[in-house]
């Protein structure tokens, strides 16, 4: 092959998709994530065959106009940042723009959208990226997208998709870890036509029994701590029922839920001997700072945020897991029930 030559945008779009979706769950997590930017307070997740037949995400947020619906599909087109600067004052989950572009060029995709006074949706359908037809429909303020056979025009991605067991749970994990974070929002999830749960009050403990069973919620051992840099809370498991995995270990910076070595470690070492051979405590930890204090643009699917003082974190987050840890009786006989 020789010379050089500018890859079309569909095609760009499509290798690009690569990074940002690699499963049905990046889907799902893209899509609550705008509609958690668009101030929706109520969120339904509508998956089918494990998000590889249909991921929809139905929300009540701000809706666009037409101008701005059109926009949103293409690469690079955002309403949360203007410039590089903005990185360093987000309060969005989302900055890229670059989300629905690379979902829509992987897959059948469709937009409805319709904002505040309208008294139509708007409709737009794409196929791989292309959009096919534009209609007018019923629908309320909100948008709702739907994404269906995934990948269908790479099968090499396709081939890759895990069983339906597999793709599932996790999107059903990470759809709980939204429903945790998020309590003022009313959330809903039908799985192959199957309504899982449909909270309509902003009830954390209620939320929290129905994932781990009745009474685990009161179970829990509550943290608070403020300083001027960081405020911290939330909960954390009792060390004498912990027989969890890694996996109920939330942490959320700034609402974003994030994957932190150094939080999960210090998490562990505040429990130390407590905890028997592999077992991982549970923690639910709502992390507040200055925006100016953490990059979130350090992984493709944004799961990572770096600290600009990380030590200065672990000096606050350590011994006020370690004093919440002391402060129960956790003798095996009083707290385990087991
Ligand atoms: P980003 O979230 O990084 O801006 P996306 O590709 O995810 O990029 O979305 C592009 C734009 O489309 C967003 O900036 C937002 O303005 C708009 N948008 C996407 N989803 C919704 C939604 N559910 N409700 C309202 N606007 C949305
Ligand atoms: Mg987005």
């Amino acid at each position: 092959m020789a010379g050089i030559a500018r890859l079309p945008e569909s095609v760009a779009n499509k290798i690009s998709a690569g990074e940002v979706v690699q499963r049905p769950v990046s889907v799902v997590k893209e899509l609550l994530e705008n509609a958690i930017d668009a101030g929706a307070d109520r969120i339904s997740v509508i998956i089918s065959d494990a998000g590889k037949e249909l991921v929809r995400i139905v929300d009540n947020g701000s809706g666009m106009e037409r101008d701005d619906a059109l926009l949103s599909v293409e690469r690079f087109a955002t309403s949360k940042i203007r410039g590089v600067e903005d990185l360093e004052d987000l309060s969005s989950l989302g900055f890229r723009g670059e989300a629905l572009a690379s979902i829509s060029s992987v897959s059948h995709f469709e937009l409805r959208t319709a904002v505040e006074g309208s008294s139509l949706a708007l409709s737009f359908r794409y196929e791989g990226g292309v959009l096919v037809e534009e209609a007018q429909v019923q629908g309320e303020r909100g948008t709702s997208i739907s994404v269906r056979n995934l990948f269908y025009n790479v099968p090499a991605r396709r081939k890759f998709l895990k069983s339906n067991a597999t793709e599932y749970g996790h999107i059903y994990e990470l759809v709980r870890s939204f429903v945790l974070a998020c309590p003022e929002i009313s959330w809903q999830m039908v799985n192959d036509g199957e309504e899982l749960f449909n909270f309509r009050t902003p009830d954390l403990n209620e939320r929290l029994d129905f994932f781990y069973g009745s009474g685990f919620a009161e179970s829990l051992v509550p943290v608070t701590e403020e300083n001027d840099y960081i405020s911290i809370r939330g909960f954390i498991g009792r060390p004498a029922l912990q027989k969890r995995r890694r996996l109920d270990q939330y942490f959320f910076i700034n609402r974003r839920l994030v994957q932190n070595r150094m939080l999960s470690q210090a998490l562990q070492q505040a429990y130390g001997e407590l905890l028997v051979e592999r077992q991982a405590p549970f923690a639910l930890l709502f992390f507040e700072m200055d925006p100016s204090r953490i990059d979130v643009n350090v992984h493709p699917a944004k799961l990572e945020v770096r600290f600009e003082d990380e030590r200065s974190v672990r000096n606050m987050f350590y011994p006020v897991i370690k004093r919440a840890v002391r402060s129960y009786d956790f003798s095996p006989d009083l707290a385990s029930g087991e």
